[in-house]
């Protein structure tokens, strides 16, 4: 598989947490596979995020973002939510994220959920910065809080992008992208497969959500960003492009949302 154009690997956590041997050498791996930049996901607590930060601010090739994810909603508090708006003031953290609703796990109640969705989508307003989505099973719950808090004005994506079509579209009716996964490398993923088909070329990112879900033919093992070129091969295929293309378009995509301190070399 050669690549000649650089993809960007939109969504990934790379704390001591999931790499136990520091994300530099995770980080080489994936630089020499073609991985050129690096959106490292700052949530599970304020270490998590300082340590996104951190690395944003060293790796000239890597951004953050801070958030507080619904499987954490219930940890939130007036102490965390200001400590993480004084890091997202930073140039290096381009998004608030990720947050959002999962009612698959119940990790924390529902209404707490919600709740602290709200907070964090009128805070990314207030800060100006587009808002990483974390979304499963409330599809409408998720879109009704994206629609009612006016999530349109700073813009977003739908990470690891697990619905169908007809949700997509309310998706990009909002002015939001969606990004795939490794899921969609799997067998029984047809409904998301035909949103890789269907949408448009200025709507959509690609993600390792390292290192959670690697993609076929990595499936089983740790996933790491380097895992990337698996995910955007099997997404020109559906499409019918070059994985040159949609590496351009992916690239275009993310820099438009996240802004230019997205580097590549
Ligand atoms: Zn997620
Ligand atoms: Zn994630």
């Amino acid at each position: 598989m050669t690549l000649e154009r650089t993809l960007i690997d939109s969504h990934c956590h790379l704390d001591p947490k999931n790499f136990a041997e520091g994300s530099e050498p995770a980080l080489g791996r994936a630089r020499q596979s073609g991985v050129g930049a690096f959106v490292c996901i700052g949530v599970g607590g304020l270490a998590e995020a300082q340590y996104a930060c951190a690395l944003a601010e060293r790796e000239r090739d890597v951004v953050a973002t801070v958030g507080v994810h619904p499987h954490d909603a219930a940890q939130n508090d007036p102490q965390l939510e200001a400590s993480l708006l004084s890091l997202a003031t930073q140039d290096q953290v381009v998004a608030i994220g990720e947050i959002g609703l999962d009612f698959h796990y119940d990790h924390a109640p529902r209404g707490t959920q919600k709740a602290v969705f709200r907070r964090y989508v009128r805070l990314a307003r207030q800060l100006k910065k587009p808002v990483v989505i974390h979304t499963r099973n409330a599809p409408s719950e998720t879109l009704e809080i994206l629609e009612s808090e006016n999530a349109r004005d700073v813009g977003g994506v739908i990470h690891c992008f697990s619905e169908d079509v007809a949700f997509a579209r309310r998706v990009l009716d909002l002015g939001f992208m969606v990004s795939f996964s490794g899921i969609v490398t799997f067998k029984r993923a047809e409904a998301i497969q035909e949103v890789a088909r269907w949408v448009g070329a200025d709507s959509y990112l690609v993600e390792t959500d390292s290192p959670y879900l690697a993609p076929v033919p990595k499936r089983g093992k740790p996933n790491e960003p380097a895992f990337l070129v698996h995910t955007a091969a099997f997404v020109a295929q559906l499409r019918g492009q070059s994985l040159d293309q949609v590496a351009a378009d992916t690239t275009r995509n993310a820099r438009r949302l996240f802004g230019k301190q997205l580097v590549l070399d």
